[in-house]
C-alpha cells in the first residue's frame, strides 16, 4: 500500500466517524419536552385540615386483610364503613351505594345524560398486615393516624387510604359546589385487594358486565409522581401505569433411584435440577428496549445526563447497549423483559442419603409481548433435559392487555396532571406490582393506573413496610387531582383533553 493511500482511507475514516459523532450529538440535542403549556387549576378553598383529620382517623381502623380472612365476617370493617357514614354525610345522601359482597362499596352518581359511558374510580381501604416485630420499629404506632412533620402517619397512608379518601374528599368538594355529572360516576372502594380482588373489584366487574354497563375508563391505584428514579435526574415524572405484568409459576420435578452417598452415580436428582435453574438464571428470555418500555423513557430522556441522552437519542447505534445497562438494574430488568426468580427448592432428607426427587419452583414475571405458554416453551428449551417434569401451577394469569395512550380518557389524565402539577412530565408506563384494574380488562380497555402522590426512592420501602405515610401537602394535592378529573370526565359530552377549557 502506497503512503497516499493509507493517508487517504486514514482520511475517509476519521471523516466517517466525524459525521457518526455529529449525528449521535444533534439527534441528542434534539430531545426535548412535549410539556404543553397549560393554566395550573388549583382549589384553594379545599378544608385540607379537616380532609387530613378525617384520613388520620380511617388510618386507625385495623382493615387488614390476611389470606385465612377471605370469607369470614370482619367487624373492623363494618366499623369502618359506619365511620364513613358518619364523615361523609353529603356523599351518601348524593350518590347511590350498594354494599358488594358486603364489604365492597359501590358509590353511583348519575349523570344528567345517563346513555353516556360511565367514568369509574376505584381503590381500596383493605392494608397488609405490619409483620410482627417490626412495631416498634414505627416512627409512630402503625395504627396511630399521628400528625407530624408535614405527614400522616400509618398503615394504609400510601396503599390505599389516601387514594380512596382523596376520593371522598373530591365528591364532598363537588357536591357542596352543587355539581351535578352529566356523564354517570362509578366509585369503588374494594376491600380485598391485598389478597387478590377476589370477592372485591371481581365481583364489582361481573356486575358491570351482567348489568351491560358502559364503562368508558377504570382510573385505579398505580404509579406515582416519582422523583430521583434515576442517577442525575432530579427532575420528577408522573407515570399512568397502562399495563400490569402476567404470572406464571412453574415446578420444576426430577425423580432418581436413590442410594447411599458413598457411591454416588454422576447424575443426581439435586444435581441434575440446579443445572437446570442455573441455566435459566443465566439466560433469561430476551428483554427489549421497545414499545411500552420506550414510550416510559421518551419524556424522561431530555433531563437525562448527557451519556444517557446520547445513548437514548442513538439507540440504532447504543440499543444493544442500553439493554444491557437496564437488565443489570432490578427493576429496569423488571420493565425489560419476562423475570425469572427460583423461589423454591426442596430436595432430601438425610446428610448421607440421595434424594430420590428434587422439586424447585420458579417464578416468571410476564412481560406484555410473553405469554404463559412462551414461558413454558422458554424453561422447555432451557433446562434441556427431559428427565425433569414441567408443571404450571394454580394461579397463572397473562399479562394485561396495554391501555391506548391515544384514547380521551389516558389524554384527559395526562391533561389533569399537567393542570395540578404543571412543568412535570407524563409518561405511560408498566405497573410492576398488581392492582384491582386486573379484574376489568372485559369490562373497558382504558385502565389507567395512576397515584397523585409524589414518591421518593426510599418511599418504595414504606409501602407494606415500615413508616408508611403520606406528606400533608401532597395529599392536598391528590384530593385537587381528583376534583379536576371527576370534573374533566364527568361533566359533559366529551372529556377535557386540554383541546377546549371549561
Ligand atoms: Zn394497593
Amino acid at each position: 500500500m502506497t503512503k497516499r493511500i493509507l493517508v487517504r482511507s486514514v482520511t475517509g475514516i476519521l471523516i466517517v466517524l466525524i459525521a457518526v459523532a455529529a449525528i449521535v450529538f444533534y439527534r441528542a440535542m434534539q430531545l426535548s419536552h412535549d410539556i404543553p403549556e397549560v393554566d395550573q387549576v388549583t382549589y384553594d378553598d379545599i378544608d385540607l385540615d379537616r380532609a387530613v383529620e378525617r384520613l388520620s382517623q380511617a388510618l386507625q381502623f385495623r382493615t387488614v386483610s390476611t389470606q385465612e380472612l377471605t370469607f369470614l365476617y370482619r367487624p373492623e370493617f363494618d366499623r369502618f364503613i359506619d365511620f364513613l357514614e358518619d364523615e361523609y354525610p353529603e356523599v351518601h345522601n348524593t350518590l347511590e351505594r350498594e354494599r358488594v359482597n358486603g364489604y365492597t362499596l359501590l358509590f353511583k352518581w348519575e349523570g344528567t345524560d345517563p346513555d353516556l359511558p360511565a367514568a369509574m374510580f376505584q381503590g381500596h381501604y383493605d392494608v397488609v398486615p405490619v409483620e410482627p416485630g417490626t412495631e416498634d420499629d414505627w416512627t409512630h404506632p402503625p395504627f396511630s393516624g399521628n400528625i407530624s412533620d408535614g405527614f400522616v402517619w400509618g398503615r394504609g397512608a400510601i396503599d390505599d387510604k389516601s387514594g380512596i379518601f382523596s376520593y371522598l374528599e373530591a365528591l364532598d368538594y363537588l357536591i357542596a359546589k352543587g355539581y351535578q355529572p352529566g356523564r354517570t360516576m362509578y366509585v369503588a372502594l374494594n376491600h380485598d385487594e391485598e389478597i387478590g380482588g377476589r370477592m372485591g373489584a371481581r365481583k364489582v366487574a361481573d356486575l358491570m358486565l351482567e348489568r351491560e354497563t358502559d364503562i368508558a375508563f377504570v382510573a385505579d391505584e398505580g404509579m406515582p409522581v416519582a422523583q430521583e428514579i434515576m442517577e442525575g435526574l432530579e427532575h420528577p415524572i408522573a407515570m399512568i401505569g397502562v399495563a400490569e405484568k402476567g404470572y406464571v409459576s412453574v415446578e420444576l420435578n426430577i425423580q432418581k433411584e436413590g442410594g447411599h452417598s458413598s457411591m454416588p452415580p454422576r447424575l443426581t436428582t439435586i444435581g441434575v435440577l440446579s443445572s437446570a435453574i442455573k441455566n435459566l438464571k443465566e439466560n433469561p428470555m430476551t428483554g427489549r428496549f421497545a414499545g411500552l418500555l420506550r414510550e416510559t423513557f421518551e419524556p424522561l430522556a431530555p433531563d437525562l445526563p448527557l451519556a444517557y441522552r446520547l445513548a437514548l437519542a442513538n439507540l440504532w447505534l447504543f440499543g444493544g447497549m442500553v439493554e444491557e445497562r437496564l437488565g443489570y438494574i432490578p427493576h429496569t430488568n423488571a420493565a425489560l423483559r419476562t423475570t425469572t426468580a427460583p423461589t423454591m427448592f426442596h430436595a432430601g432428607v438425610k446428610e448421607n442419603v440421595l434424594p430420590q426427587t428434587a422439586r424447585a419452583v420458579v417464578n416468571f414475571r410476564i412481560h406484555p409481548d410473553d405469554s404463559v405458554q412462551d414461558v413454558l416453551d422458554y424453561v422447555r428449551e432451557t433446562i434441556v433435559n427431559d428427565d425433569i417434569e414441567i408443571r404450571v401451577m394454580e394461579g397463572a394469569r397473562e399479562p394485561s392487555p396495554i391501555t391506548p395512550t391515544s384514547s380521551e380518557s389516558f389524554q384527559a389524565m395526562k391533561h389533569t396532571i399537567h393542570e395540578i402539577f404543571p412543568g412535570i412530565p407524563v409518561a405511560p408506563s408498566m405497573f410492576l406490582a398488581a392492582t384491582d384494574a386486573r379484574h376489568f380488562p372485559e369490562v373497558t380497555e382504558n385502565l389507567l393506573r395512576f397515584r397523585p402522590i409524589r414518591a421518593r426512592p426510599d418511599d418504595a420501602g414504606r409501602i407494606h413496610g415500615t413508616d408508611e405515610r403520606i406528606g400533608i401537602e401532597n395529599f392536598g394535592e391528590m384530593i385537587a387531582f381528583y376534583i379536576r378529573m371527576m370534573k374533566n370526565t364527568t361533566s359533559g359530552q366529551e372529556f377535557n383533553t386540554g383541546q377546549f377549557s371549561e
